[in-house]
């Protein structure tokens, strides 16, 4: 099937976009890198009256330091983020998971924004969020908002987003010397969208006892989510020492049965992951 007619617009700055995004008349959608939308499009899924195509915004594009910590472009692309060594050094999660989103075509055009902005509950980016305790920048022409990811993802597809806003920027805060992170997912074909997959964090010196810890699972329910009973399990031990509790304590999700696998194999395998992921912590 091919899309419905749609009219298209590819403003060079900001205000311009606002301005088509928050005409009503329009219906306008904004487009980053396409690669959800437009197959959501030709499934006649979305029929958006007009495309604002974001790829001239150059104001939200790219890595930059922010103190420690970094600050990301919305329209920034998975294969930036892959090749940046800022990226590799302050959020070694992120470098960690990007070659298991989806397929190196994929990556080449999809963005950071766009996955934030549709929040597929199986997508890795979110998780990643979550673990890292980033915050997600948010603008229209009322003015700028700043999210916790935490408080963002709000169910499957559904965000804090805002009618005529759009994602500007991710920041990530510096990881503390002593910050270990893992990452572990299952798919049936490396790229294929995750079964079960989960981010960790926590503060330790390898081999000892870790506390702060973050557990974010991602395709196991309608949003990716933080294991807050499991985290509070695993507090004080050493990541393999807890995994046990941890493990009986994710009777705390909501598990959610996709396409991929059934409601009882998600609670199955985020078990597998979690102990998988704190090996590696
Ligand atoms: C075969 C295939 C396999 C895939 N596998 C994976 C996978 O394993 N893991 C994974 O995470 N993803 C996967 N994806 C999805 C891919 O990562 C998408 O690129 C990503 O989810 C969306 O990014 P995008 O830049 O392409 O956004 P688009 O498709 O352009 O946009 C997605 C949605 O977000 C909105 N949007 C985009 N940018 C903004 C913004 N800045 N502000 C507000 N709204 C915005 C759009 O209006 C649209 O509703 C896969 C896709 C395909 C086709």
């Amino acid at each position: 099937m091919k899309a419905a007619e749609f009219k298209y617009e590819r403003p060079g700055s900001l205000a311009e976009a606002f301005a088509l995004l928050e005409d009503g008349d329009l219906d306008a959608t904004p487009l980053a890198g396409g690669q959800s939308l437009v197959p959501m499009m030709n499934f006649r899924l979305a029929q958006p009256g007009m495309l604002v195509d974001l790829s001239a915004l150059d104001e939200i594009k790219g890595i930059s330091g922010d103190g420690g910590g970094l600050r990301i472009g919305a329209m920034t692309r998975y294969v930036d983020l892959a090749a940046s060594a800022l990226v590799a050094e302050r959020a070694p999660l992120m470098a960690m998971a990007l070659p298991h989103i989806a397929h190196a075509a994929i990556r080449n055009r999809g963005t950071i924004g766009g996955s934030v902005a549709l929040a597929d509950p199986a997508a890795e980016m979110p998780a990643l969020l979550l673990a890292l305790d980033a915050e997600i920048t948010v603008q229209s022409s009322a003015g700028t908002k700043t999210h916790a990811a935490a408080d963002f993802f709000l169910g499957m597809y559904e965000t804090a987003l805002q009618s005529g806003e759009l994602v500007t920027a991710i920041t990530v805060p510096a990881p503390a010397p002593d910050r270990r992170f893992a990452f572990y997912e299952l798919a049936r074909r490396h790229g294929d969208y995750a079964m079960a997959g989960v981010a960790v964090a926590a503060s330790g010196a390898p081999g000892g006892v870790c506390s702060d810890y973050r557990v974010a699972f991602f395709s196991v329910s309608d949003r990716a989510l933080r294991a807050t009973a499991a985290e509070a399990a695993l507090d004080g031990k050493v990541p393999m020492d807890g995994a046990e509790a941890a493990i009986a304590a994710l009777g705390e999700i909501p598990f959610a049965g996709d396409l991929n696998a059934a409601t009882a194999t998600k609670q199955h395998l985020s078990g597998v992951v979690l102990k998988r992921a704190l090996e590696r912590v």
